[in-house]
């Protein structure tokens, strides 16, 4: 930005400079450096109708001695300058014009050489360049009139320089005219760039603000179109309206887009807008005002845009806007200059040097405000940045202790699980074997420890469905006791009872197979489950049994009792709609038959004959 700012400068200043040297460069004519003294005197305003052949006939009583400044009032105002040649030769000397945009123009009358009077016209220039040349013998006093046409009162400077002070000061005064109208440009250029570069809406208002700014300065310093048009007297302070009202629409506008007014406040956002428009409706009514109306307004709107700027400004100071407090300084010293200004032109008369200062100092405080906003709106996305970052890693930390958090409760959970499927696998196991106890309980018989009833029926219908699927024999032997009521007759039932016990006793070593079940089928009744046994092994067990019983001595309570079984065997060899009671049924019949047959005898009952009873 600063290379851009400084080579836009340098640019501008150059072909300004060029330009105004081209254009003053050729009336000059450079004498040795000679001395000047003048003395001016003005006609009272009771001459004004007076001619030139009358002026030089006045009495010099007429004239009243004058100090510059001149105060002129509205109309035409008689001048009167005595200027002294007080070297040994013939000199020029210069009629240099502070120029007043009030100041129509001026007319120089001096005697020419026999009775003629001659006339030149001074051009109300830029500043410092409205001027005459007049040529002075040596050592002589030349008295020259002078007429100046004004609208309403102002005050001019004049004065008288030789030629090397007018030089001088020309190149001053052009230099310095340059370079602050080409450095306003360049401001206005500078803004355009950023603006290109960054697309703020407020940088290309801005670079609006500065051109109309720097047009203003070069209409106040001079440079406008009646100096370019001297014989258009209805171009004179044309520009003054125009350039007013859009820099004080634009300085609103700046305003409004800097601070983002509407979000404060609608209503103050509005009220500047409705200025802006105002002073767009100005322009055309402006036409109709003359040109010293046009003025006092366009003093007017510029104090009271800068008071309600400053009044926009305290209104933001009070809503903490942090650029509210610089902004209302940079207004207040803008209106603090406008005020200056104004009075030092009344009492002094225009000052070029005081406006170019408060010119620029204004462009430079505009610009520090920009440059202070960009500023904080840095410092806001570091902030920002920084904050996010900063929450980014809160979060993550947050994460993180959350996630050990989770590990450690996991942890602490599959313990705990783990425990509890211990526990519960303990109790699992305890319950198993408790049911099995139970189940073992159910199937036994409590007397004689042999299988009970109930596991009789399952195990026969379970054997049976066996035998059936693999083709093998199935063998049951239904034993009974021979007179065992006569038993528990004589002996009592408690010996009756142990004497079951023996026999079931009996029973269990006479089974050799593990698959051969024993079962008390109810009373002194018992029932072998014999699988994969066909009628032959079944008679054999059972003979053997009751051979067993035979030989056994049954001795309770010192008394020898002698006991036999009778024994019917049948066997299942998968015959066709037989089922498992059929079997008992038929094994019942063989012990009926062995009880009928005189007891004590294994008695066979083929199942084949049942089936065709
Ligand atoms: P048989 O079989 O030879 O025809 O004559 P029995 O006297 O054995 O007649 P039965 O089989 O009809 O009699 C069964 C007797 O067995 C009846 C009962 O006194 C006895 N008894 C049945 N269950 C038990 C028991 O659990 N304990 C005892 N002590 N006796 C029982
Ligand atoms: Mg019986
Ligand atoms: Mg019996």
């Amino acid at each position: 930005m600063n290379k851009n700012y400084i080579n836009g400068l340098l640019f501008l200043c150059l072909q300004i400079l060029a330009f105004r040297s081209f254009a003053v460069t050729y009336d000059i004519v450079v004498t040795p450096d000679v001395t000047v003294s003048s003395e001016y005197s003005m006609l009272s305003s009771q001459f004004s109708q007076v001619n030139i052949h009358q002026v030089f006939n006045l009495p010099k009583e007429a004239w009243t001695p004058q100090e510059s400044p001149l105060i002129l009032s509205n109309g035409t105002n008689w001048l009167a300058i005595d200027i002294t040649n007080s070297s040994e030769q013939e000199a020029n000397f210069y009629i240099m014009l502070n120029n007043d945009l009030q100041l129509k123009d001026m007319m120089l009358y001096e005697h020419g050489y026999g009775n003629t009077i001659k006339t030149t016209t001074i051009t109300p220039h830029y500043n410092g360049l409205s001027s005459a040349r007049l040529r002075i013998p040596a050592k002589e006093t030349w008295r020259v009139y002078l007429t100046a046409n004004s609208d309403g009162a102002s005050k001019i400077h004049l004065d008288i320089v030789n030629s090397n002070e007018f030089v001088e000061s020309l190149s001053t005064s052009q230099y310095v005219t340059g370079i602050a109208i080409g450095g306003m440009f360049t401001l206005a250029l500078v803004m355009l760039m950023l603006f290109a570069a960054n697309g703020s809406k407020w940088l290309l208002i801005l670079c609006a603000y500065f051109t109309v700014q720097a047009m203003s300065l070069s209409v106040l310093l001079g440079i406008n179109l009646y100096s370019f048009f001297p014989e258009m007297s209805e171009f004179r302070g044309l520009e003054i309206p125009l350039l007013t009202s859009f820099s004080a629409i634009l300085l609103m506008w700046f305003t409004r887009e800097l601070f983002d007014l509407k979000n404060y406040s609608k209503t103050l956002n509005k009220l500047l807008r409705v200025c802006g428009w105002l002073l767009f409706s100005y322009l055309p009514l402006s036409m109709l005002f003359t040109l010293n109306t046009n003025l006092v307004i366009s003093k007017l709107i510029d104090v009271v845009i800068a008071a309600a700027l400053i009044g926009v400004g305290v209104f933001l100071i009070k809503h903490k806007q942090r650029l509210a407090l610089l902004f209302t300084i940079v207004i207040f010293s803008q209106l603090v200059f406008l005020l200056t200004n104004l009075a030092t032109t009344s009492w002094y008369g225009f000052n070029t040097t005081l406006y170019i200062i408060s010119y620029w100092l204004h462009g430079f405080l505009i610009t520090f405000v920009l440059s202070r906003q960009y500023y904080y709106q840095n410092l806001d996305s570091e902030r920002a940045q920084k904050e996010s970052l900063e929450n980014e890693m809160l979060s993550r930390q947050a994460q993180e202790e959350l996630l050990t958090l989770q590990q450690e409760t996991q942890e602490q959970l599959e313990v705990r699980v783990q425990e509890r499927t211990l526990e519960l696998n303990i109790a699992l196991q305890e319950l198993e074997e408790a049911n099995r106890e139970l189940a073992e309980k159910n199937t036994l018989d409590d007397l004689t420890g042999l299988y009970n009833r109930r596991y009789y029926d399952q195990k026969l219908l379970a054997e049976f469905r066996r035998s059936r699927r693999n083709l093998t024999p199935l063998s049951i032997v239904v034993i009974d006791i021979d007179h065992f009521k006569s038993v528990n007759d004589t002996y009592g039932h408690i010996a009756g009872d142990n004497c079951l016990i023996i026999l079931a006793k009996i029973i269990k070593e006479g089974l050799r197979r593990s698959t051969d079940v024993g079962c008390r089928y109810g009373g002194e009744e018992f029932c072998l489950i014999l699988p994969e046994t066909d009628t032959e092994g079944a008679i054999a067990i059972a003979e053997e049994l009751r051979a067993a019983v035979q030989d056994q001595v049954f001795t309770v309570s010192d008394k020898t009792i002698n006991l036999s079984i009778s024994c019917g065997v049948s066997t299942y060899k998968q015959q066709k709609d037989l089922t498992p009671e059929d079997l008992f049924l038929a094994a019942d019949k063989a012990l009926y038959q062995a009880k009928n047959q005189g007891r004590d005898r294994v008695i066979v009952f083929d199942l084949n004959t049942l089936e065709t009873e």
